[in-house]
């Protein structure tokens, strides 16, 4: 079976590429490049992609798709037809699933539950230690065997500085980034929100920013004894880039990601302030997610650190729930918003279309980069002989977000009814459409 998709402007920052080619496709890899006006092979199925941008597929490393154990919030397909319709040919489900993924069996159970959805790839992320409890260490080797391509307990991080050094030994024996969801809890306890202007307003209580930068600059100082790679996951504070940035510097492996939610709001949007919220949603539990969305000081230092290259990766931290969970008061609903299919859109309005950073830097953030830093083979590249992912884009169409319309289980974003220009318009995993727009 052979697709080329013709016409397109090819943007592959692995291979320096940015401008006018086709792509042959055959058994789900990339074939060839053509040059525009090299003559189709006979019996190629044309994918016309005139006016649009045709990228190595996009890998999501951070999500929660909730199976097992939590269904009714997302399932591995549902939240991989969330992904594709996103833009997203790859995802990285999260191991607080119940039971937590902290073996091999659910490792591969998660692996193939997604074979069966054929959607996008999902490459499941290990616990550090057994049930997420920060005690026992998980087996590690075991789950990367199986196919895990991280570790992390994410939401409940490891709050033993001793345990994570041993960790950190652990993983580097496998090769295994450790993942860091950076929240001193002794700082961060019963805070709902961020600390500060906004939270004394609302009345509610607040996560200063210090409780994401006391566990950054412990967990970079550990790297730095222990050599391991780790990627801190959703920074959100000024002080937490500083900090990664600084490490970089000095040579430590440190890695980072940016969600989209704190490039574009602030916890302006808790009272129900700025970027077209009115008074009177605020309070609403969409806006509540760890990290807390910050002020706008820590948000313009996220961007800077997005265009100067300090952060190497969007990742969505998708995080379904149901709504009479969602429904509860601010103080009580869970944390977390979903997100795969309104990173692309909020990535074009904040980053791309005001000039902050061009295509070929959103296609390293979202493509390049997660492929690099999970070591995934053959993907994040449209080399030849590379695996046939691909996120086709139209940077300029216009499109208006309807969360009831959602693939995925959940519709708690604070994004529904959003304007948008730019969208993922098709994706294709190992060589096959596996969603077009209509
Ligand atoms: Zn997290």
């Amino acid at each position: 079976m052979k697709l080329l998709i013709t016409n397109g402007h090819v943007i592959d920052p692995s291979a320096q590429l940015n401008g006018g080619r086709s792509l042959l496709i055959e058994d789900g890899r990339i074939a060839a490049l053509l040059s525009p006006g090299e003559a189709a092979p006979e019996g190629c199925e044309v994918f016309d992609a005139s006016g649009l941008v045709v990228a190595p597929g996009f890998i999501d490393m951070h999500v929660h798709l909730r199976e097992p154990g939590h269904e009714h919030k997302e399932t591995i397909a549902s939240g991989c037809a969330a992904a594709v319709a996103g833009g997203w040919t790859s995802v990285c489900p999260m191991p607080n699933t119940d039971p937590v993924n902290d073996n091999a069996a659910i490792t591969r159970y998660m692996i193939e539950q997604a074979e069966r959805a054929g959607l996008a790839n999902v490459f499941p992320i290990g616990a550090v230690t057994k049930d997420s409890a920060g005690s026992e260490l998980a087996e590690m080797g075991e789950m990367k065997a199986a196919g895990a391509v991280a570790v992390s307990d994410d939401g409940r991080p490891v709050a033993s500085a001793g345990i994570m050094r041993r960790a950190m030994q652990y993983a580097a024996d496998f090769s295994l980034p450790v993942i860091d969801h950076c929240e001193d809890k002794s700082l961060s306890a019963g805070g709902v929100m961020h600390e500060g202007r906004i939270s004394l307003l609302l009345g509610l209580k607040g996560m200063p920013a210090l409780a994401e930068e006391v566990d950054v600059v412990r967990d970079l100082l550990l790297a730095k004894e222990t050599g391991a790679h780790i990627h801190i996951a959703h920074v959100s504070t000024k002080g937490a880039v500083e900090a990664v940035r600084r490490a970089k510097q000095e040579g430590i492996r440190v890695t980072c990601e940016v969600t989209p939610h704190h490039f574009t709001l602030t916890d302006e949007a808790v009272a129900g302030l700025g970027d077209g919220h009115s008074p009177d949603s605020a309070y609403d539990t969409n806006t509540k997610m760890a990290p807390p969305l910050r002020s706008e000081q820590h948000r313009q230092a996220i961007v800077e650190a997005i265009a100067d290259g300090t952060i190497d990766a969007i990742a969505t931290d998708h995080a379904p729930h149901h709504a009479d969970e969602k429904a509860l008061e601010y103080d009580r609903a869970p944390f977390g918003i979903t997100g795969l299919e309104t990173a692309l859109g909020l990535a074009f309005e904040r980053l791309v279309h005001t000039g902050i950073i061009g295509i070929e830097r959103l296609v390293e953030l979202c493509s390049t980069n997660p492929a690099r830093i999970f070591g995934l083979e053959g993907r994040g590249t449209l080399r030849p002989g590379s695996i046939a992912d691909i996120t086709v884009i139209d940077p300029t169409l216009e499109w208006r977000y309807d969360a009831a319309a959602t693939r995925s289980r959940s519709r708690n974003t604070p994004f529904d009814g959003r304007a948008f220009t730019g969208k993922a318009v098709a994706t294709i995993i190992s060589g096959r459409i596996a969603f077009r727009l209509p």
